[in-house]
């Protein structure tokens, strides 16, 4: 007889964790700064209209 019947018993096997988040490269798509104006790339689709910024310009925008 077990006396701890019903816990959480049976950790064999278990978690096999290290699911990573790589998968494969990210898209990519060129894009124009438009603070500066210099070529950069964007890990998304620039959207006509809305602003896109060079890793430069980003850090500034956040205050860096
Ligand atoms: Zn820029």
């Amino acid at each position: 007889m077990y006396e701890n019947e019903g816990g959480f018993g049976g950790r064999r096997g278990g978690f096999s964790g290290g699911r990573g988040f790589d998968r494969g490269p990210r898209e990519m798509s060129k894009a124009v700064c438009t603070e500066c104006g210099a070529e950069c790339e964007v890990p998304f689709k620039p959207t006509e209209g809305k602003p896109v910024y060079c890793r430069d310009c980003w850090q500034k925008k956040r205050g860096f």
